[in-house]
């Protein structure tokens, strides 16, 4: 099975910096719909990272924890949040899917 070691980390990661932007910035909207909008960004911020394997995510994991990666991701998901906040795709004030 192959997969994109950064979607995992972005998958994470979202939640945590989403609330935490939210919660400074409480215009923002945190909806599933506008999560999903925030990951799909912030992963085409990002470069793609495919692993084959169970051990392949774990060792890759291991490794990219050290890295700078996670900040990159961090920064990926905070400018995509300010994207969805200006333009929602539901529209201001209208949180219903
Ligand atoms: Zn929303």
């Amino acid at each position: 099975m192959i997969q994109n070691y950064t979607e995992l980390v972005v998958n994470d990661l979202l939640s945590p910096v989403l609330e935490e932007y939210a919660r400074r910035n409480p215009e923002v909207c945190t909806c599933p719909r506008c999560r999903e909008d925030v990951a799909a960004l912030a992963l085409n911020q990002l470069p793609p990272c495919y692993v084959t394997s169970e051990k392949g995510i774990v060792l890759t994991r291991t490794a990219l924890d050290r890295a700078p990666l996670k900040g990159q991701v961090v920064a990926a998901i905070v400018n995509a949040v300010r994207q969805v906040a200006a333009s929602p795709r539901h529209g201001k004030g209208d949180h219903r899917l």
